[in-house]
């Protein structure tokens, strides 16, 4: 096969070589992005009083500092403390559609500020609950990113590498999350769906039978059923996909289960 931005010839069938795979300058191109006009004006109406003002302990926020996310980001990274980074990426993420637990269908809008967000992020430590879940977005991120490194055909000596470390920053996030109570069992299962999409899926189907067995409420079984299932499907196991199906409640059915089932050959 050929490398389809330069032509030269590729190993494994692969349609991106390993020099063009590392020319690209924002990562999160990989993922399928969402042509989502709306975002700006949701990020406005939605997330504008926490974005604009957050719950500021300091008094240095105020309209006329911006209200555009790329001059707040930069403000804060300049600004000596950054107490404002874990609110600011905290609702940044949720007004972009990157929840907690992760979906697997994230549609990340396609705006540069956010990989240069994800990179300040990095380095920074902040205690508390909130930065536990801008975190653990973050780390919803990274495990996307490694999920279409390993899925798109970019050759495997760059894309490899490229899915580990993505993987290993995801890990570090997810630890963040873990030391908030509230968010240590989203984590554990965001982690063990990660497994997968590094292609350990053995290894992530004990994990989410573990979490499973143990005690959990009602929505969390459902969620990681429902990505047992997902899991299953994508390795063409379909019969135990849709067995797994079986056991949520119909109440609890939403639109990703019912697509799942269909993925698996199953009745809508
Ligand atoms: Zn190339």
């Amino acid at each position: 096969m050929a490398c389809v931005v330069c032509g030269a010839e590729t190993k494994g069938r692969a349609l991106l070589c390993e020099r063009c795979f590392g020319r690209m300058e924002d990562p999160l191109s990989l993922l399928p992005s969402a042509l989502d006009p709306t975002a700006d004006v949701r990020l406005n109406q939605v997330a504008s009083v926490c974005l604009r003002i957050g719950p500021a302990s300091t008094g240095d926020l105020n309209f006329s500092k911006g209200m555009e996310p790329a001059l707040r980001l930069r403000e804060i990274m300049s600004s000596e403390s950054k107490d404002q980074m874990p609110v600011f990426v905290d609702r940044f993420l949720a007004g972009l559609g990157i929840g907690l637990r992760l979906r697997g269908d994230e549609r990340l809008p396609r705006r540069g500020i956010v990989w240069s967000m994800l990179q300040g992020a990095r380095e920074i430590e902040f205690e508390g609950e909130v930065w536990a879940r801008a975190s653990t977005r973050m780390g919803n991120v990274e495990a996307l990113l490694v999920r279409e490194a390993m899925r798109l055909p970019i050759e495997r000596s760059a894309s490899v590498p490229f899915a580990q470390s993505h993987a290993d920053a995801a890990r570090r996030l997810y630890e963040r999350g873990s030391h908030s109570p509230s968010l240590e069992r989203i984590v554990l299962v965001n982690g063990a769906v990660l497994l997968h999409f590094q292609g350990d899926t053995e290894e992530a189907l004990r994990a989410l039978d573990g979490l499973l067995s143990s005690e959990t409420s009602d929505s969390e079984k459902t969620d990681i059923r429902m990505w047992k299932a997902w899991i299953l499907a994508d390795e063409g196991r379909n019969t135990e996909a849709l067995q797994v199906l079986e056991d949520i409640p119909p109440e609890a059915v939403d639109y990703r289960i019912r697509r799942v089932r269909r993925v698996a050959g199953g009745k809508e």
